[in-house]
């Protein structure tokens, strides 16, 4: 046997980009596609955004106390085909899609000690998959998993992504536009981990793709990066 493939690690590929731009569905399609795993760290940040405020929890100091304390439980599965986010034994799966907590998770995902929690349950998830997995995040190829072979950036005009948004949830588009304008700021003006394109990242623009060609350039790449 070649050893030289048996010590190989599990590919990992970190997917960053603002909101709206596809980047959720378009690597959980490609995971699926590659029979890899998939973390969509999103959720984990909205999960902590859900838990704060039903205890009314609005300072840092307060919520890392929390989290320190073991009172927030996160159980996230990281299968493609079988999305499911519990907190505490509630399963807040479809909740933390709602607009309040959209509105909501740029303030409690600026908090230090939150991202610092976050990050260490990421890498145990990430180190914990038994096949290759597809992160998705925010930060994962600066900060996450900053040498991971594979890091893709996704992204497309303002615009066309508030237009895709606010006809999926049958919204205004402007009104989409303005809120997702203030969550891209939140996000990458924030001192700690701000959104950037990650050292080494290829960017993907998918401004004038559908979600179909989308996904397959996204292939193309991570097959460019195994081949290297
Ligand atoms: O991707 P999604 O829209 O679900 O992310 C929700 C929010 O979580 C983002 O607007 C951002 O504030 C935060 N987030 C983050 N870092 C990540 C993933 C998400 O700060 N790695």
């Amino acid at each position: 046997m070649d050893a030289s493939k048996k010590t190989r690690p599990n590919m990992v590929i970190t997917v960053d980009g603002p909101s709206g731009s596809g980047k959720s569905s378009i690597s959980k399609k490609a995971a699926q596609d590659l029979g890899y795993n998939f973390l969509d760290t999103g959720a984990m940040y909205r999960s902590i955004t859900w838990f704060c405020l039903q205890e009314n929890l609005v300072a840092e100091d307060e919520i890392i106390q929390k989290l320190e304390r073991d009172i927030f439980q996160l159980k996230i599965t990281i299968n493609p085909d079988e999305e499911s986010v519990i907190v505490n034994d509630v399963d807040v799966t479809k909740i933390i899609r709602e607009d309040v907590i959209t509105s909501q998770v740029s303030k409690f995902s600026a908090f230090a000690g939150v991202r610092k929690y976050l990050v260490r349950l990421q890498r145990e998830l990430v180190s914990r998959s038994n096949t290759g997995i597809v992160v998705e995040g925010r930060d994962i190829g600066s900060v996450v998993l900053p040498d991971a072979p594979c890091k893709i950036f996704i992204t497309a005009t303002d615009a066309i992504r508030a237009q895709r948004r606010a006809r999926q949830t049958n919204t205004d588009s402007y009104e989409v536009l303005v809120s997702q304008r203030n969550r891209d700021k939140l996000d990458s003006t924030r001192t700690v981990s701000p959104l950037v394109v990650p050292k080494g990242a290829i960017i993907l623009d998918n401004t004038n793709l559908d979600f179909d060609q989308s996904v397959a350039q996204f292939l193309e790449i991570v097959k460019a990066a195994k081949d290297e």
